[in-house]
């Protein structure tokens, strides 16, 4: 049995892979302020004895002896990493700083939730991790972008000067079940939209593009980057299918079949025109992993989640 630390543990990824530690055998403890995760999340893992739930703030340090720590404390939300962007860039490098510093006093293997935003607004299609990225240094999205570039700088320095035994995943646009109803993205946005009857809010045309992963598929690329020796990444996981958002609406109102109608909204300025991973890294590194839900079965149980929780009428 390892005892695991989960930073951002009470939000979307964190609760999912919260609870696939703990089916594994491991004690977990998760570290959220609830900034964008919910109680709700990990409500079901709390009976669990070898689960324990910490409120606190990745920017402030936290003791403690751990064996793993899986860092994903981080709004992940454009709505919610622009709310308080200077908050936003002191989570991703105060906090990595912190889970950098525990690491290295406890030698606990730690790694990072980095993301494609790295890649910012990409120029190379499908885009592998050697591609430095196009990046908006002064935008709206900079907070998170380069707030996670810098996190990924601080992993690898801690790695070459301290030995810190590092792990860096790139996680591309990631939906499914536990997303807060509230959240903005446009998975979560479209499903409840279409679920109660409301207009579908398109941002410019919709032809821009994204690849989905289901958050199984995440979990699985998250714990075998965790388990494999000598190799720090960063390492691209998500899906190679690529929609555009009109694709998107249309799949989602088909499944349930809504009769919202589609509104067009203007374009967030630096909204990336295209993403796609490239996963042949992944592939060779993580033992074959590749992601295994496509995209409507993905969207079937997400669908399920938010319209059984919209039924509950929990004040979200
Ligand atoms: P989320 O907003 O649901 O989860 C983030 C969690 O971090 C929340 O529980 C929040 O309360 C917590 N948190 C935020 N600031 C904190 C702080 N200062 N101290 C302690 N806790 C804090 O988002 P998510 O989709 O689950 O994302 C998890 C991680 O994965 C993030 O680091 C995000 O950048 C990364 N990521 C997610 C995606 C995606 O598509 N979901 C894509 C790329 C990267
Ligand atoms: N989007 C949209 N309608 C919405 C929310 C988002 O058309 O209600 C678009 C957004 O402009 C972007 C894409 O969907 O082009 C993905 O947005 P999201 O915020 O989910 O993720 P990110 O832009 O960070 O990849």
């Amino acid at each position: 049995m390892k005892r695991i630390l989960v930073t951002g543990g009470a939000g979307f990824i964190g609760s999912h892979l919260c609870k696939r530690l703990l089916e594994e055998g491991n004690e977990v403890i998760c570290l959220d302020n609830y900034f964008t995760g919910s109680k709700r999340n990990i409500i079901p893992l709390l009976d669990n004895p070898y689960f324990e739930a910490i409120r606190h703030d990745v920017t402030i340090p936290f003791m403690i002896e751990v064996d793993e720590i899986y860092n994903l404390a981080c709004p992940a939300s454009p709505v919610h990493y622009q709310y308080n962007s200077i908050k936003t860039i002191k989570t991703s490098v105060m906090g990595a700083i912190n889970m950098l510093g525990l690491a290295k006093r406890v030698k606990a293997r730690v790694l990072q939730a980095s993301t494609s935003e790295v890649y910012g607004d990409p120029e190379i299609h499908p885009q592998p991790e050697s591609y430095w990225g196009n990046v908006n240094p002064i935008g709206p999205r900079s907070c998170y972008d380069e707030g996670k570039r810098c996190a990924e700088t601080l992993f690898m320095d801690y790695h070459h000067q301290n030995n810190v035994d590092v792990k860096i995943v790139r996680i591309f646009n990631t939906y499914g079940p536990n997303m807060n109803p509230d959240d903005g993205r446009v998975v979560s946005n479209f499903i409840v939209q279409a679920l109660k009857g409301a207009d579908i809010t398109i941002f410019g045309d919709g032809k821009q593009t994204r690849s989905f992963q289901y958050v199984d598929d995440l979990v699985e690329g998250m714990t075998r980057m965790m388990a494999t020796k000598d190799f720090t990444g960063p390492v691209n996981i998500g899906n190679q299918n690529e929609f555009t958002m009109l694709e998107l609406a249309e799949h989602i109102l088909e499944i349930i079949g809504s009769s919202s109608k589609l509104v067009f909204k203007d374009l967030p300025k630096d909204d990336p025109k295209q993403r796609q991973p490239d996963i042949t890294l992944a592939k060779k590194h993580l033992n074959g992993w590749e992601p295994k839900i496509e995209l409507k079965e993905g969207l079937y149980k997400t669908i399920e989640y938010f319209d059984a929780l919209l039924g509950q009428k929990i004040s979200v």
